[in-house]
């Protein structure tokens, strides 16, 4: 590689060891989890600090927010206080623009709902969402989509269950709840990169929430070369060639800028 050169010390090692697995892909795919937006101060949920240690799961599937007024209430005031609706992308996000801009990456395959990939500078067509996104809102009756910001206006207004404008069916925040069936479309768009991808680098994802995990895990049964980037172990750690165990905030920088031959970003 020329231009910048990515000198390893002791700690750094899972990095140039990432750096020598991917230095010659050209069709890097990207999945990424929620531990690359808690430096964005979006709590994960099976980290250590996750959502799951202070709230159950089980009340948030599809069948409790549809029967129970009470779990719609409950849920908005979550999505009001979560604050993923004002987060700022970190230097995570903002170095896959530039591995894009490199044109190595395919795509980022993401089960994030926040919206920071976009919101980073990625253009739509470079993020595939497998679980929906929080920043809208969906009728469950007639499918009109609602800016989150004005349902949650609405909350703050007073109408703690906010009904459609079109028709007074029940909105849900466009994501995937407990339950639900995933996106095909975009299900099967991650497939097939997940095939033509000659690496996937997958980011703050514990890898074990399927079948959005099949898409990493595809990739590397069929021959792609497979780095991980977490903090703590994954679910497909037997099949990485290479685990790089750290803040995301300081390691995809130092890995793009490495593969694109730039000054990590704020150098
Ligand atoms: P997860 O919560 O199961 O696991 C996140 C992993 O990232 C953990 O292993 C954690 O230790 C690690 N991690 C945390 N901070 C990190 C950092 N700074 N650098 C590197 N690693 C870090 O996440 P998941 O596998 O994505 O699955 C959870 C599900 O919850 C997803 O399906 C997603 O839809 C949803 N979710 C999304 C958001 C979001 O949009 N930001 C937040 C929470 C949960």
């Amino acid at each position: 590689m020329d231009g910048f050169s990515f000198e390893p010390t002791g700690a750094d090692e899972g990095v140039a060891a990432a750096i020598r697995v991917l230095a010659d892909k050209q069709r890097i795919l990207v999945f990424t989890g929620a531990g690359i937006s808690t430096e964005s101060g979006i709590p994960d949920f099976r980290g250590p600090d996750g959502v799951w240690t202070r709230v159950d799961p089980a009340e948030f599937t599809l069948s409790r927010f549809l029967e129970n007024p009470e779990t719609r209430r409950r849920s908005w005031q979550m999505r009001k206080e979560s604050g993923v609706l004002d987060a700022e992308p970190n230097g995570a996000h903002l170095a896959l623009v530039a591995l894009w801009e490199s044109g190595k990456m395919l795509a980022v395959v993401t089960q994030n709902i926040d919206g920071l990939h976009q919101r980073s500078g990625l253009p739509a067509r470079a993020v595939v969402e497998l679980h929906g996104n929080a920043h809208q809102a969906i009728c469950i009756e007639c499918r009109d989509k609602t800016p989150t910001t004005e349902v949650l206006e609405r909350v703050a207004n007073g109408e703690a269950d906010p009904a459609c404008r079109q028709c007074g069916g029940i909105l849900k925040p466009d994501v995937v709840l407990f339950e639900e069936a995933m996106p095909v479309l975009a299900m099967s768009r991650a497939m097939h990169l997940a095939y033509d991808a000659d690496a996937v680098i997958s980011i703050g994802s514990t890898l074990g929430v399927f079948p959005a995990a099949a898409v990493p895990m595809r990739a590397a049964e069929t021959g792609a070369a497979l780095v991980i980037v977490n903090q703590g172990e994954t679910e497909l750690d037997d099949l990485a060639d290479v685990i790089v165990a750290g803040p995301a905030g300081e390691i995809v920088p130092a890995l793009v800028a490495a593969l694109t031959g730039s000054p990590p970003l704020g150098n």
